[in-house]
């Protein structure tokens, strides 16, 4: 069995699906070493494991809680299979990625995002977590009563146990248009970038790295913003698409959610590929890297001056803004963030070569790598990155003492103490 993107062969043909939190916790107890699957859309060996891999997609229940304003998930769930049953009960996410084929435990174990200054990581909008640990016992923690714990628990990598539900927050539902203007200006992107994040609810400059010029930049804004954006046909000298456009242009843009301005419901703008449509460009590689949003423009132009070597092996990067949480393992824990993001050709030889060029631009500015993208950053940068990693280690152990859920991206990366 393979992930997603077909990089990773995962390393045992054990592989087990359990339908109830019941057969989750028989499953736990069974096994000395196990790892839970979401989707496969990790590009990394996070999801892997050399003994059992389990997964959960018949976790698949919804129940909104009106008077709290949260939906509490079976983790199985998909935000594609959820999002529509919010909308038609008059519900909302605050945020999607860029797809809605991931599920929402798998998203919020990496702290998966989307854009948009005034939004957090998926995982921000998490206010409960049901997990079984190590001994088949269920645990529970919420933001409301367990402070730290829950603070470290909810970007867990699959460190803790097997999540069996979620809750999240949600708001009223609302409905968005989304504009792409092709071929900005660079200088505009770098002289205006405050005000270019500030014009949508969320916004994805999307740049090849040649030229003076960015690709695209896709906005998205909410019917119901104080100041609606008026999408001018020229925006810091960028020109309005007159027809829809796929982020990488070669590839149709039936693939992707309704542009030119059309309104549609929050959970059909907010990602850029539709459900039931292969997202992105299908064989590809992934990277990722978080730096603190005051550092934006000089960590574009850092990685700019790998512009060379760069273009012939990505299909498009992706930059996009994330408001700060206060999740341990979250890549925007405690700082307002800019992601920048590579979608590579499948050539891993030329991925290995870039990334740690790419890697040694971006140390100046701290940068986090994506949990379930490629990286080479060291265990010891990832202990100066996150604050909390040694605590975090110290959670894991108490809900897994003998390394039930640990495999080797863990090993290798987190528990290296
Ligand atoms: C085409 C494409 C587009 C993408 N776009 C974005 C994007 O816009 N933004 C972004 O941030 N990322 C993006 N990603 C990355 C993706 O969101 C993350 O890799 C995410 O973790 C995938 O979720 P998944 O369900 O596939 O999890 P998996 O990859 O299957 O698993 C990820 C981790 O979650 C753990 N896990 C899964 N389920 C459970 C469970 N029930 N209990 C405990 N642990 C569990 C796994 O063990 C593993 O550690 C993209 C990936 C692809 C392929």
């Amino acid at each position: 069995m393979n992930n997603w993107a077909g990089n990773i062969a995962y390393s045992t043909q054990a592989f087990e699906e359990a339908a109830t939190g019941d057969a989750v916790r028989a499953c736990v107890k069974a096994h000395a070493r196990m790892k839970v699957l979401g989707t496969r859309h990790s590009f990394n060996g996070i999801a892997d494991s050399s003994d059992r891999l389990v997964a959960v997609p018949g976790l698949d229940d919804v129940s909104i809680d009106v008077e709290a304003k949260t939906v509490t998930v079976g983790a199985g769930i998909t935000y594609g299979q959820l999002a529509p049953v919010l909308h038609q009960q008059g519900w909302a996410l605050h945020n999607l990625a860029s797809l809605p084929h991931i599920s929402v435990a798998g998203s919020i174990s990496t702290g998966t995002h989307g854009s948009g200054e005034t939004n957090g990581t998926l995982a921000s909008a998490v206010s409960a977590i049901e997990f079984v640990s190590a001994t088949g016992e269920f645990e529970r923690l919420s933001r409301a009563r367990d402070g730290e714990t829950f603070k470290g628990a909810v970007v867990g990598l699959g460190a803790l146990g097997v999540i069996t539900r979620v809750t999240l927050d949600v708001e009223p539902a609302y409905m968005m248009r989304q504009h792409v203007y092709e071929n900005m200006p660079l200088a505009d992107v770098t002289d205006h970038f405050d005000a270019i994040q500030a014009s949508g609810y969320s916004v994805s400059v999307f740049w090849d790295w040649q030229g003076s010029r960015v690709n695209a930049v896709w906005i998205k804004t909410r019917v119901d913003a104080a100041k609606p954006f008026d999408a001018p046909a020229r925006f810091h000298g960028a020109t309005r698409a007159t027809k829809n456009l796929h982020p990488i242009a070669e590839l149709s843009a039936e693939h992707c959610t309704e542009q030119l301005g059309a309104v549609g419901p929050w959970h059909e703008r907010l990602p850029h590929f539709r459900m039931g449509f292969m997202p992105s460009a299908g064989r590809e590689l992934q990277s990722e890297y978080f730096v603190p949003r005051r550092n934006a423009v000089d960590a574009i132009l850092a990685v700019e001056t790998l512009r060379d070597q760069i273009g012939p092996h990505l299909f498009i990067t992706e930059i996009r803004a994330i408001a700060a949480d206060d999740l341990w393992m979250s890549p925007a824990c405690g700082q307002d963030s800019i992601a920048i993001h590579f979608t590579w050709k499948p050539d891993m030889d030329a991925v290995s070569r870039l990334q740690p060029r790419i890697e040694r631009a971006l140390a100046p500015y701290r940068a986090r790598p994506h949990w379930g993208k490629l990286f080479m950053v060291t265990p010891s940068t990832l202990r100066s990155l996150y604050p909390n990693l040694p605590a975090f280690v110290a959670l894991a152990k108490r809900y897994d003492p003998q390394g039930k859920f640990r495999n080797a991206f863990l090993n290798e990366h987190i528990f290296t103490m």
